[in-house]
């Protein structure tokens, strides 16, 4: 017998999901994927979800979202779909654990982290190269930090940083900055965090562990190298959709197209969250998707029975 629905992603939007489908009775599969809890379980203040006045932290949201699904009978299984077929129905799945026959198909697998794509940034990942302040900002207690990107991210965590490093540089190739001006004001007043602008860095240098990084100014082509110990990435994401293509339509950066619905090209398959939105990119748009996904679904499978 096919399951009724398959949600594949346990992030704000998978979450969500689950549960409005659980509580439409359709027995939600969710594939929590290599990482439970999506990008948010990396971050650390989470200050702008609503319903949380003092704010919390990202692993503690998606572990209440997570109990509150499982209370009303979403079924958790922590594998990675590794192949899929839309072309027929009941659709494919398949995964190290098994195979899987579904009759729709929630897609939430988010988005990743950008690389910058440097010399000695793979490297040294994990060894000073980090995209994730919660796990790694513990390392570098009295140490240099550098933080990459000019968006809400970079200001976000490189004020988290502050907390362990010595001094917080903030690099961005541009002198205006993404960030919100919340945040922008809040690094301003920070004494930790120092601004390098109109710079990126062309490689990260070091000797088992990073040591220093080799910085050019994009409008005099100055470079120095600079030590920094901790040297943190937040240049933007890439959909998690490799596992989609040929199989359902996407733009040319690789995002899910959908309509206004969040029905993908293939009846019965829906998307929600950063695996299809660029534009809106927060933890409360991606649970709104997911709620409205799993609305869907829910219609499409009753207009099947
Ligand atoms: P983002 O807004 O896309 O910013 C990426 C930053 O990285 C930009 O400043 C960009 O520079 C820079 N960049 C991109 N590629 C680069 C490269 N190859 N080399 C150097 N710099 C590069 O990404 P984000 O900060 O991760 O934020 C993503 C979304 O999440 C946003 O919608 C944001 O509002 C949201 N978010 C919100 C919060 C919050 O509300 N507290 C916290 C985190 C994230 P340019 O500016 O020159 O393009």
């Amino acid at each position: 017998m096919a399951e009724k629905l398959a949600i594949i992603g346990s992030g704000p939007a998978g979450l969500t999901a689950a549960l409005y489908a659980a509580r439409a009775f359709l027995d939600p599969l969710v594939f929590t994927g290599p990482e439970f809890g999506g990008q948010i379980a990396t971050t650390t203040e989470v200050e702008n979800f609503p319903g949380f006045p003092n704010g919390l932290q990202g692993p503690e949201l998606t572990t209440a979202m997570r109990e509150q699904a499982e209370r009303f009978g979403s079924r958790m299984r922590q594998e990675i779909i590794e192949k899929v077929d839309f072309g027929q129905r009941p659709f494919k799945l398949w995964s190290p654990g098994g195979t899987y026959e579904v009759d729709s198909v929630i897609v939430a697998t988010g988005a990743t982290p950008r690389k910058l794509g440097i010399p000695g940034e793979d490297a040294f990942i994990g060894r000073g190269v980090s995209y994730c302040a919660t796990c790694d900002g513990f390392f570098f207690r009295n140490k240099e930090i550098m933080v990459v990107g000019g968006g809400d991210s970079a200001f976000q965590e490189g004020l988290f940083l502050t907390k362990f490093g010595t001094r917080v540089r903030i690099v961005h190739r541009r002198d205006t900055f993404r960030a919100g001006s919340t945040l922008q004001e809040r690094a301003r007043r920070n004494p930790k965090i120092e601004f390098i602008t109109n710079t990126v860095v062309e490689r990260v240098n070091g000797n088992g562990q990073v040591s220093d990084v080799l910085l050019r100014n994009v409008k005099s082509g100055e470079t120095t190298h600079t030590p920094v110990t901790g040297f943190f990435v937040y240049v933007g994401h890439d959909p998690n959709t490799q596992l989609f293509k040929g199989q359902l339509a996407m733009n040319d950066e690789g995002y899910l197209e959908v309509d206004s619905r969040l029905h993908t090209n293939v009846p019965g398959v829906f998307a929600a969250g950063e695996v299809h939105d660029n534009w809106f990119k927060q933890a409360i748009t991606s649970a709104g998707f997911g709620c409205m996904a799993a609305l869907e679904a829910e219609r499409y499978l009753s207009s099947q029975s």
